[in-house]
């Protein structure tokens, strides 16, 4: 038995290392970029006007000039021009270049316009307000973006405005997600009294969908030569192979047995963890990375936030921070096992404030729509205090 910690290490040290596709801008939202993108012009690439009004040569104001006629407009999207007699001014739209020999912006609702005639409705003026200058955000050449980055609709909004049509993003695994069990049917089938839809499956295929992780699921029977067959024929078809269920103890959790005859090597079984303590972890000699979660919907969900979110996280390069949060009223836990303690967390005066609500075990995954994440707790400690702050591993985002 590992515990938590040297868990994370051994799948840590395990990641996976993925080629680099190129996908167009449109569905790069939630891939890991894999390039490094660079600023083609300045950001903004002119002195752009950033509000509608008009444009002046502010020592006009300076030297008591109050009304200004408009000498022509500037829309957006036209070439710049040039204001030539500095006594007048040039009507201006968001957007549009700054035109030549003016410097400031007033916006309309700070002026009276009649027979194109501006007059300044304020007494306050500063010298180039309302112009957005050229390279303000960032120059040309710069670095906007570097390999490792999940990409936001930010993003995508530089990766367009750089004119990345297609955009290099990390491959993700091809990956099959097993289920096992002769108790488990189908969602659309109606299970007799001793059968259980199979959800976990789903779950983690759900999961994955935030990284656009996509997966192929199996179902094998616990039938140690269907498993044998089976699970060969996937192990040469998939990079990746997350499964729950067959585990543990049972007389018929075959999986960790079945592994080791295809030549798996076993990198742990069993962390000193509640809930997911029978998880097994192990390598091929190809490469093939082998996630085996107990059955229990509530490890199994546990298992994929703690180590596969991370693993996959890293895989691809991504900075993963650690989040904690403060433990809102005291708990205690006896067994020296670490602890992964659901809760519901709350932004408080700008921390996070985790709510105990454990539920009823590790089968009990009605309790997950109560949850927002779970708190680690160590396995040396037995009563945990409200106030202490401890990891924190978020299943959704707060709202
Ligand atoms: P096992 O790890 O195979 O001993 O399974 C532990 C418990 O989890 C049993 O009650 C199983 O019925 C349940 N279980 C296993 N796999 C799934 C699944 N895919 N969906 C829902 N429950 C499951
Ligand atoms: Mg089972």
């Amino acid at each position: 038995m590992v515990s938590v910690a040297e868990a994370a290490d051994i799948i840590f040290s395990n990641l996976y290392k993925p080629a680099v596709e190129s996908v167009p801008l449109q569905n790069s939202v939630n891939r890991v970029l894999a390039e490094k993108i660079i600023a083609d012009r300045d950001f903004p690439p002119f002195d752009r006007v950033s509000m509608d009004g008009i444009a002046i040569q502010f020592r006009q104001w300076e030297i008591g000039q109050k009304e200004f006629v408009i000498e022509f407009t500037q829309a957006a999207g036209d070439e710049q021009k040039k204001l030539l007699n500095p006594e007048h001014c040039v009507e201006v739209m968001t957007g549009a270049m700054l035109p030549q020999q003016t410097d400031t912006v007033i916006r309309y609702e700070d002026l009276e316009i009649t027979n194109k005639r501006a007059r300044l409705k304020i007494e306050k003026l500063e010298l180039g307000q309302n112009v957005h200058r050229k390279g303000l955000d960032c120059k040309q050449h710069d670095v906007l973006l570097t390999p490792g980055i999940l990409l936001s609709p930010a993003e995508v909004a530089l990766l367009a405005s750089v004119g990345k049509i297609k955009v290099d993003v990390f491959q993700l695994p091809k990956t099959a997600i097993i289920s096992s069990g002769d108790e488990l049917v189908d969602v659309g089938v109606i299970p007799k009294a001793f059968q259980i839809r199979r959800s976990n499956t789903y779950a983690i295929e759900a999961a994955m969908h935030s990284m656009s992780w996509k997966a192929t699921q199996f179902h094998f029977p616990d039938d140690k030569e269907i498993l044998l067959n089976s699970l060969r024929t996937v192990l040469n078809n998939y990079d990746v192979l997350i499964l729950s269920g067959g585990v543990s103890k049972g007389k018929f959790d075959y999986i960790p047995a079945v592994f080791e005859e295809l030549g798996v090597r076993k990198l742990f079984h069993q962390v000193n963890q509640r809930p997911g303590k029978p998880f097994w972890f192990g390598a091929s000699n190809e490469g093939k990375i082998i996630f085996a979660l107990p059955g229990n919907p509530v490890s199994t969900y546990m298992c994929f936030y703690r180590y596969i979110k991370p693993w996959i996280s890293k895989s691809m390069g991504i900075d993963v921070p650690g989040i904690s949060a403060t433990l809102s009223s005291d708990f205690s836990f006896a067994p020296t096992l670490t602890y992964f303690l659901q809760v519901a967390v709350k932004s408080e005066l700008g921390k996070l404030s985790a709510y105990p609500e454990a539920g009823g075990g590790s089968g009990d995954f009605v309790n997950l729509k109560n949850v927002t994440g779970f708190l680690e707790l160590p396995a040396d400690q037995t009563a945990f205090s409200a106030g202490e702050i401890f990891p924190y591993f978020p299943f959704r985002n707060l709202v």
